[in-house]
Formats: structure tokens, C-alpha cells, sequence
């Protein structure tokens, strides 16, 4: 018997979700373009998902975009849209940039590049113990260069919340509701959202804002295939589109559509954020999740990284303590006791690198190359959490 515990790096199908896939694709084959039936009815199951993926985030289907993965939909909605800033002819100044010491390198990598080429100045607000951003923190670090801000919504490693709701609503409120010289420029700020963990994992309302003008999203987080995603992109907004081509997606994101992927995300919201169990579900997860934090907490050869509360429902982050045992093989242990977990986040895996998210939380190098994330589905049951904290004090050493 094996136990998945690595959902925050890919969420596999549920069996019912490949045959509600295949029913689904076997009328539609052909491609969204074609004028004939074949490619109409494809345009329809593009257009039912794009219902159902924008539902679920309670946007407009005209302001949603599907590309091909979270990573991509981080690179529109930061450097697609400051690419768009400094072709606009009034960007005269050198545009400054705020996002997060804990982002994902889909937003960090690219952002901190541009900084050292001197093409923006970046601000990287840092996190506290617990990985929270402060919000005082990001709204001061506020310039009249100040051109876009990117924070996530929850951190993939430790799965902390960030106060992007917050945010949102304060960028909304300078921008609408307050007759300020500062007005015009809080207007111009682009705010971008890197929803890919939070989506199907808390509700929409707790975390979405009016304020924010874009929010990444993908698939295979929740329960859909891999390669697929999805910008939602307020209207109004803009972002210069890195390829040319094909008029798909309204002429923002050219190349065929991946309609299994699109289906698939379609049907995932479907039983997952669109159905009626789905918030007892989550509920029933972060039971789960605090047993687990619970038993860490007991281990003095572990220390707890993810917050206790004001968490990700699915997320524990721990790193080990004793100078015997390195987070690489425990993680083998566990993978022979037929568990499967992670380092922290899947993209820095196998490199043993330190986790930039934990040392920007400020533990040591040690603790942070030694970190094991255990991920959660709403599909865990107790006796996969029992059977896990069974094995971990089994294999922990007991100096
Ligand atoms: N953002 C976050 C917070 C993630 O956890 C991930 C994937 O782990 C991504 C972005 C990238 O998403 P994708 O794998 O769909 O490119």
C-alpha cells in the first residue's frame, strides 16, 4: 500500500475524474479553430471549462486565460505585463517592483534577472519566522515608480497565507474610493497574484480582492492533468503576449488550445470547488493536517516550518534536527516505507540546495537543506496520517 502525500507538487486524477475525461473528449477531437462540427464542439468543451474554472474563482470567462501551466501564467501577469509597462511610451522612469522574499521562481527567478540587468529595481519584502509577508511592510515599500506588485497567495513549501486579500482591498480602496492626488498612480499599480497553491484548497471569497488585476492559477494542483493553467486577467489589464501567432484566446496566448488539459481543468473544478462536499471536505483535511503538526511538535528531532494556523488546509513542513539524519534519506526511508513526500517544493528537488523559503524564515543552512514536506489531499485518510507518524518516529533517530 502506498500513501501520496506530495499534493502541493502535482494532485493525481481521481479514477472517476479519467473517465469523466474520456466521456467528455470521445465527441470532440478536433481542433477549436475548424469552422466544421469537429471543431465547434471542441470550442463548446473549451468554453464549459472556461465556465467552470472562472466560476470557481467567481471572475468573468472573458478575463481568463488558458496557457500552459502556473509557470507561464506567473510570467504574463509579472513579466508580460512589465514588458507591456516599458513599451507604453509615459514609462519614463525605471519601474520598481515589490514582491515577496518567499515567491516561486516562476515569479522570483525571471523578476530577480531583470534586477540585476538593471531593467527594474526590485523590492523583496521578507517573511517572519512563521513565512508571513507583512502587509505594513508591502504598502510602505510603495514608490510613485512603484509599477507592479507580486505577492502569493500561499506558499507552496510551507503553505503560510499571505495577507494578498488585504492587499487587494487597500490598492482598491486608493484607487477608487478616496478623491487622493495619489489616485491616478495607485490606478497604475498592477497587482498579480500567484493563486496556484490556494485555488481548491480555500475558498475563493476568503482570499480574492477587487483589487487584484491578475492571478495565476494551474491545473494538476487540483486533482486535473499537468500542463495546463489559467491567467485571469481583469479587464482593462494588459500584458505584451511572449509569442505571435494565432488569434487563441482573443489574440493574448497564440498555439492550439491543449483541450485535454482544458477539459480536464474543467471537470476538476467541477468536483472539487463546485461541489457541494467540497467545504467539509477541506475541513475534515486541516483535522488531518494539525494531527500531523501535533505529532511533529512531539518530536524533538523535528522542527515544525509551516504555521500552525493561518495555513494551507493540507500543508506540513518540518525539518529535521539531528546531525544523523539528512532530509535526503529520510525521504528515501519514507519512499521504502512506501510514502511519498517531498523536500519542500518539487522544482528544487534532487539539486540539495538549500530551501530559499526557509531561510528567508530564517532557519539555519542546515535546516534548511534538511526539510520534508508532507502535502495533504482531501482524499488522506486517518489511517494514512497514523500510519505516516508511526514511520516517522520509527525512522527518526533517537539521540
Ligand atoms: N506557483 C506555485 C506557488 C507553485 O507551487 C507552482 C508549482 O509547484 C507553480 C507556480 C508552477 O506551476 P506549474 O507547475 O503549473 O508550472
Amino acid at each position: 500500500m502506498s500513501i501520496y502525500l506530495d499534493h502541493n507538487a502535482t494532485s493525481p486524477p481521481q479514477p472517476d475524474h479519467w473517465k469523466a475525461l474520456v466521456d467528455a473528449l470521445k465527441s470532440c477531437y478536433g481542433n477549436p479553430s475548424s469552422p466544421h462540427e469537429q471543431g465547434r464542439s471542441a470550442s463548446v468543451a473549451i468554453t464549459k471549462a472556461r465556465h467552470a474554472v472562472a466560476k470557481s474563482l467567481g471572475v468573468g470567462v472573458a478575463d481568463l486565460i488558458f496557457v500552459s501551466g502556473g509557470t507561464e501564467a506567473n510570467h504574463l501577469g509579472t513579466v508580460g505585463v512589465l514588458s507591456y509597462q516599458l513599451q507604453m511610451a509615459e514609462q519614463t522612469t525605471k519601474p520598481h517592483v515589490i514582491i515577496s522574499a518567499i515567491e516561486h521562481p516562476a515569479v522570483y527567478a525571471h523578476l530577480e534577472h531583470l534586477h540585476k540587468m538593471e531593467t527594474i529595481r526590485l523590492t523583496v519584502a521578507p517573511v517572519d519566522e512563521h513565512g508571513f509577508v507583512s502587509f505594513d511592510h508591502v504598502i510602505s515599500s510603495i514608490t510613485p515608480e512603484t509599477t507592479l506588485i507580486a505577492i502569493m497567495a500561499a506558499n507552496n513549501e510551507v503553505g503560510s497565507l499571505q495577507p494578498v486579500k488585504k492587499i487587494g482591498d487597500y490598492l482598491n480602496q486608493k484607487r477608487w474610493h478616496e478623491s487622493t492626488p495619489e489616485a491616478a498612480h495607485f490606478q497604475k499599480i498592477h497587482f498579480h497574484v500567484d493563486g496556484v497553491q490556494i485555488f481548491g484548497k480555500i475558498p475563493t471569497e476568503k482570499w480574492m480582492s477587487d483589487g487584484m488585476d491578475s492571478v495565476a492559477l494551474s491545473a494538476h494542483k487540483l486533482g486535473a492533468l499537468q500542463g495546463v493553467g489559467a491567467l485571469f486577467l481583469r479587464k482593462g489589464r494588459k500584458f505584451a503576449p511572449t509569442m505571435m501567432g494565432g488569434a487563441q484566446e482573443k489574440n493574448r496566448r497564440p498555439g492550439t488550445e491543449n483541450l485535454p488539459g482544458i477539459v480536464s481543468f474543467g471537470l476538476a473544478c467541477q468536483e472539487s470547488l463546485l461541489s457541494t462536499e467540497w467545504t467539509d471536505q477541506v475541513v475534515q483535511m486541516d483535522l488531518r493536517r494539525q494531527r500531523l503538526c501535533d505529532a511533529i511538535l512531539q518530536m524533538p528531532q523535528a522542527m515544525l516550518n509551516s504555521p500552525v494556523e493561518n495555513a494551507l488546509p493540507n500543508t506540513v513542513n518540518f525539518s529535521l534536527c539531528s546531525p544523523r539524519l539528512q532530509g535526503e534519506d529520510m525521504l528515501l526511508m519514507l519512499d521504502m516505507n512506501g510514502i511519498y513526500a517531498s523536500s519542500g517544493s518539487a522544482c528544487s528537488s534532487g539539486a540539495n540546495l538549500p530551501s530559499r523559503t526557509l531561510l528567508a524564515m530564517g532557519r539555519s543552512m542546515d535546516l534548511a537543506k534538511n526539510a520534508i514536506r508532507l502535502s495533504l489531499s482531501v482524499n488522506t485518510t486517518d489511517e494514512e496520517i497514523e500510519t505516516v507518524i508511526s514511520c516517522l518516529k520509527k525512522c527518526l533517530p533517537s539521540d
